[in-house]
Formats: structure tokens, sequence, C-alpha cells
């Protein structure tokens, strides 16, 4: 073995060793360069934001023909027509909740799991809502292994978790035509809702919904697009 091929098999076994470590993580280095370049450097500094998104492997969410790409700038397939969202967009909709370790979030569009998972990092307890069958026992099986502190619904989130309401917090992660009025209602007073409104298949406007006096105001805040709110039969 010449000198070169010794050094580059030994560094190899090192990092295979490294990965293999508890707690070690093959895309460690991926998920923090996702974090500085998608995501700090794109204005996010809320801190528990940026610590989540460091901790919380985005791989694990994506098919595995889609992990190479899971710490890409871009939203990926999960099956069933359905995406993760873009990394940023994920932290800006919880950046923009400005979640508190006290908070009791609902979601809806559970899809990979993935922002579930973020705020699973920060807030006391998520209960989140999927309407495609498989995509909610997929990810209702990753979240239990990886949290203790997640919900999981197969149901039409427009009728919201009222047993489990009212909510400091709602990050809806499919656009609606109009804000499903369940999801006003509970929403606690002085809640924040972020919500993708507009044409399904077209840009939609990601909106702030706020709950104050039993009334709301809405504030638009980007164009974005997301994959449409379906209704169950
Ligand atoms: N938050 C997800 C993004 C998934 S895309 C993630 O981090 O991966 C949006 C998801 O919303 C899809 O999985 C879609 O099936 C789901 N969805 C669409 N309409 C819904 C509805 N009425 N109730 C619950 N989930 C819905």
């Amino acid at each position: 073995m010449s000198r070169k091929t010794r050094i580059t098999f030994g560094l190899g076994a090192l990092f295979t060793w490294l990965s293999f470590q508890p707690g070690g993580d093959p895309y460690a280095g991926s998920r923090k360069q996702m974090v500085d370049e998608q995501i700090r450097a794109r204005g996010i500094d809320h801190a528990p934001t940026l610590e989540a998104m460091e901790r919380v492997p985005r791989h694990r969410f994506v098919p595995a023909d889609q992990q190479r790409f899971a710490y890409a700038d871009r939203p990926l397939p999960i099956g069933y027509g359905q995406t993760i969202s873009q990394p940023y967009i994920v932290a800006y909709m919880t950046q923009i909740i400005d979640p508190k370790p006290h908070y009791k979030v609902l979601e809806i569009g559970t899809g990979s799991g993935y922002q579930a998972a973020i705020l699973a990092e920060i807030v006391d307890k998520v209960y989140t809502i999927e309407i495609v069958p498989e995509l909610g026992r997929s990810a209702s099986r990753l979240l239990n292994e990886l949290y203790d502190n997640v919900s999981v619904k197969i149901a039409d989130g427009y009728h919201g978790w009222e047993e489990a309401g009212p909510f400091d917090a709602i990050v809806v992660t499919a656009a609606a035509g109009t804000i499903p009025p369940p999801l006003i209602e509970q929403l606690k007073e002085g809640g924040k809702m972020i919500i993708p409104v507009g044409s399904p298949y077209l840009t939609q406007q990601l909106m702030l919904v706020e709950k104050r006096s039993r009334r709301y105001t809405t504030r638009s805040l980007m164009p974005v697009r997301f994959v449409p709110f379906r209704r169950s039969e």
C-alpha cells in the first residue's frame, strides 16, 4: 500500500468510525452549512429556531432516494404528491410565531413531520394533523421515536383539534383559499397563526393572523408556493 493510499484509507476509516459513534452523524456538517448559508445569512436570528434547525436530522424525514438532497435549499418530494418545505420556509414560519417553551402549538399538514420536529425542540407540546393516512402514519412513527411531546392525528385539519385547544400558535403548511374559521376559534387570545392563503397551484401569500379581543388581524408577509389544503369528502 502506498503512503497516499494508506492515508486515504486511514481517513476513510476514521470518518466511517466517527459516523457510527453514538451521536455521530455524517450529515452534521451539511446541516451546519444549511443553517449558516440558507437561514442565518437570510436574516433568521431567533436562537431557539436556529438551534432546532441545527439539531433535527432532516435527512431522516425524507425518502431514502432524496437523502443526499436533504440539506439542499429547496422543497423535496415525500410521496403522495406532497413535499417537505424548503429549510428557510420552515425556519421563517417557526420564528414568526415566536415560540416559547411553555407553548402548545397546532400544525396542520404533518407531511414528513419535519416542521413538527422543529417545533417539538422548542415548545412544550405539538399537535399535528395530516390528511394522507400513509404520511400521517410514517411521520407519527418517526416523531414518536425522536420526541415524547408530539401527537399526530389523521384527519382533515380544517376542523382543527378542539379537545386539545386552545393553542398559543397555529402553523398551517398547506395553501388554503380562505382561513378556516375553526382554526381562528381555537387560537388563544394574543395567539398567532401563520398560513399560506391563495389559489392552489399558483403563488399564495403567507399570512400572519393575530387574535386580539376576540377579533383578528391579518398581515401579508411574502409570496410562497405550498401544496393545496385538501378537504375530506
Ligand atoms: N409540514 C410538512 C409539509 C408538508 S406539505 C413538513 O414539514 O414536511 C403539506 C401537507 O399538508 C401534506 O402532507 C398534505 O397531505 C397535508 N394536508 C393538505 N390538506 C390538509 C388538511 N386539510 N388537513 C391536514 N393535512 C392536510
